[in-house]
Order: C-alpha cells, then structure tokens, then sequence
C-alpha cells in the first residue's frame, strides 16, 4: 500500500478484448491476461451473451441434493477433453480450493483403502499452488511461503527440473531427464509415507515462468504407479491452451490421478474450479452412509451455474475458431518477435511455452548473475510498459508476456517494443 503513495493504482472503467481502458480513456494492453485467466479478450461477445442469456435462467442453486444443467454439461466437456481415464469432476470456487481439494482427496483415498500412512506430500522447488494454508504448504516461493511457515504442514521438498539451470551444451531434455534422479530417490525411500506429488505440468508459472521438458512428466508418472503415489497435475495456470496443447499433460502423454483447473476455465469471468479425478478413486469413496467413506467438502458457490455457463461458452470458442491450430501462429510471432532480446546484453534467456513466453533480465550476463531483488528492476519496466499504454507485470526480474489468444500480430510487435524499451530502461541499457 506503501508503494502507492508515488505508484497509483490504475481504476479500469471498461475493457474491451485485449485492451482495458480507464477513467482518462487511456488504454493498457493486457499483455498478462489480468494474471492468466482471460483466454478471449475483455467483454466478450459470444461469452457475454451466453452469460446473459443464463443469468435470466438461473443465477444460482446449491449442489447438494440439487444439480443444473450448466454444471452437468461442463463436467462431461471437461472429462471428454481431458486425458482419457480422467472420468469425475469436483468443482471448487478458485485455484487454491482446487488444490486443497485434490490433497484432501488423496490422502482421504488412501485412508479408505487402510493406507493410513500415505499422508505425506512432495512438491518441486519453486513451485506455486496458491494461498490458502495448505495449498500455500505445497507451494514453494518462499516471498509467499516464509512468514506463514509455521502454520503448514510438512512437505517433502524436491529440486526442479527448471532447464534454466542446464549445463551449457545440455539440452532442456537431457537436464530435465538427469534431475528426474532427485525426485526418483525421494519416492523410493518415502514411497509407502508419500500420497501424491503435486506438479505445475512445463512451465513454473508463479516462480518466474521457468519452464522444463515433457520427458520429466513422463518419468514422473511411470515412477508414481511403480510406488503407488498420487500424480496431481495443477494445470490452473497452465491449461487451456497456455501452453501450445489444451492441457500442458497432453505433450507427455500422460494422465494425472487429479487434474487441477481454474483461472482460463471460465475464460476469466468468473471464479470456478474443477479436480478431474478417476473412477478408481471416486469409487473408494463410494459406499453406505454408515461407513463414513464419503468426501465432505463443499464451497457455498460449488459450481455456480454463472460461472460454468462462462466456462462453456469459453470452451465453444476452442472448438468453432479452432484456437489451439490458431495459437501456433500467434506463438511463431512472438517468438520471431522477442528473439533478438536474446543478444541483449542484460537478457539471459528468452524462453517460450507455446503462448507463454518470458524474458529473463540478469545483472551479469556471462555469469547469470541475478539483479538484487531489493532493486525491483521488474518494477521499473512495469512503470514504463504502463506508461506507453500496456500492462506487463513481471516477476521479480523476469519480464513475460501470457496474452489473450484474441491478439493481433500488430499488438505483438507493439508488446515487444514496448518490453524491450522498457528493460533498456530497467537495466541502463
Ligand atoms: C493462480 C494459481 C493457483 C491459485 O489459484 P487462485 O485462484 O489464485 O487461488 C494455483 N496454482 C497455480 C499454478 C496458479 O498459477
């Protein structure tokens, strides 16, 4: 709040596709899709309308004992697109109830089946899972984690395959294959104390966009059915075509025991979450009253027929412009785009996801060495990025661009302007 005394906050009065505009009619690119949950642009038409249409019909009805069509309609869209074997859905109300969700259910499942010591977790470094104390315990970034530590529950902390940290010569493959080692002792020495390890599918979204190799999901879940240990995929933000595929899983050709969504979900209109699980696990739940076996947990707007009409209308949209095929393109531009901001002499690593693509500032190049945080050097470039009308908002020193799939090839050459002015400012270039 400090900050604001010579930062102001920027009051939007209105958006309209990748563009927010405030009280002064200037206008900010949405270069970060207001953090990652806006697919097709502000105030979309098809999404609106559907939208209107559903709040003359049902705003809201519980889901207990109750159900409505919108919510039955997207968990069988959801299932269909998802990795096949995932075949029940559990809506929640944002990321971090998703996650919170799919732990309590692993551990719950392993308790039904008598397994009353599987209740451990493993977590990668510098992961990210949300706030709320137990999704904030599976996190790692210590700016979020640090104070509260006292509060959460232990975690079995392994390093991450971040290819940021290959050796030079190495391939993003080959490094990301070689860490698997780390994670693979860890499972065989606590395997019959572990219930699940928790991913963010290629790329650490929170933790500075790093990314690593498919091959490393890949070793992760043969490794998990040898040690009979929960996979939980938290595809929160990277779902939804972030990545090139609709779900970051899917370019390792695996299927996760939980499947974590939010934030694109909706098309970032309203707050919704779902965990995809399996019928193996849904049916350890699945018994008389009397033995106590069911799932408790329950939010009061649990699938919130607003929010899932949103959702569907979003995911109408994949399939009638044929977005995932379309993306291609858009990801080929930015690259082509950012690329030479690799020879900038204080950018380490231009890195890219297919629609996620970040821009690592370093003090020194040869050496990797970080900017201080106390300098705020992301701070500097989001100052100026406002200023020239777009809204990037860096992590720490890592300058990254995650846009609605509605932008132009002309708002992407004006992004990448704009970013690089802006990290010549940051770093005296
Ligand atoms: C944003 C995020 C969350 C938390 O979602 P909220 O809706 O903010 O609670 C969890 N995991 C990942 C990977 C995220 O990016």
């Amino acid at each position: 709040m400090k900050d604001h005394e010579w930062l102001p906050l920027v009051p939007i009065r209105s958006g309209q596709g990748v563009w927010l505009e405030d009280f002064s009619g200037k206008r900010y690119l949405d270069a970060i899709s207001s953090w990652w949950v806006n697919l097709f642009g502000h105030c979309n038409p098809r999404i609106n309308a559907a939208l209107k249409r559903q709040l003359d019909t049902l705003e809201h009805v519980l889901l207990a004992g109750f159900s409505h069509e919108p919510a039955v309609t997207l968990a069988e869209r959801l299932v269909s697109l998802a990795p096949a074997g995932l075949e029940r859905c559990f809506y929640g109300d944002s990321g971090s109830s998703a996650i919170e969700i799919a732990i309590k259910m692993s551990y719950h499942y392993w308790w039904n089946k008598g397994l009353f010591r599987k209740r451990r977790f493993v977590t990668l470094s510098n992961s990210y899972h949300g706030e709320t104390l137990g999704a904030l315990a599976v996190g790692d970034v210590s700016l979020y984690k640090d104070t509260y530590q006292p509060l959460l529950m232990d975690v079995i902390t392994v390093p991450s395959p971040d290819c940021y940290y290959r050796a030079e010569g190495e391939t993003c493959a080959q490094y990301s294959e070689r860490r698997f080692a780390l994670m693979e002792d860890t499972l065989a020495r606590h395997a019959d104390t572990i219930s699940a390890v928790l991913v963010e599918p290629l790329v650490q979204c929170a933790g500075g966009m790093r990314m690593y190799d498919p091959v490393y999901l890949h070793m992760l879940r043969t490794a998990c059915d040898r040690y009979q240990i929960h996979l939980i995929a938290d595809e929160i933000a990277v779902g939804f075509g972030r990545t090139g595929t609709l779900f970051a899983c899917g370019q390792a050709g695996i299927r996760p025991d939980f499947l974590c969504l939010s934030k694109g979900l909706t098309g970032g209109y309203l707050p919704l979450s779902a965990v995809l699980t399996t019928g193996e696990i849904y049916q350890a739940f699945y018994a008389d009253y009397q033995q106590l076996k069911a799932f408790l947990h329950s939010h009061s707007y649990t699938g919130n027929p607003l929010a899932c009409r949103a959702a569907l209308a979003s995911l109408d949209i994949f399939t009638e412009d044929n977005v995932i095929e379309a993306n291609y393109q858009l990801a080929a531009t930015m690259m082509e785009a950012a690329a030479p901001l690799a020879a900038h002499p204080h950018v380490a690593e231009v890195r890219q996801r297919g629609m996620i693509l970040a821009i690592e500032m370093v003090k020194e190049k040869e050496s990797r060495t970080p900017y201080p945080w106390q300098e705020r050097r992301g701070l500097a470039v989001y100052r100026y990025a406002l200023e020239r009308g777009v809204l990037l908002r860096p992590l720490g020193n890592v300058v990254y661009f995650m846009p609605p799939y509605v932008i132009t090839k002309e708002e992407i050459s004006f992004l990448v302007e704009v970013a690089r002015e802006g990290i010549n400012l940051a770093t005296n270039t």
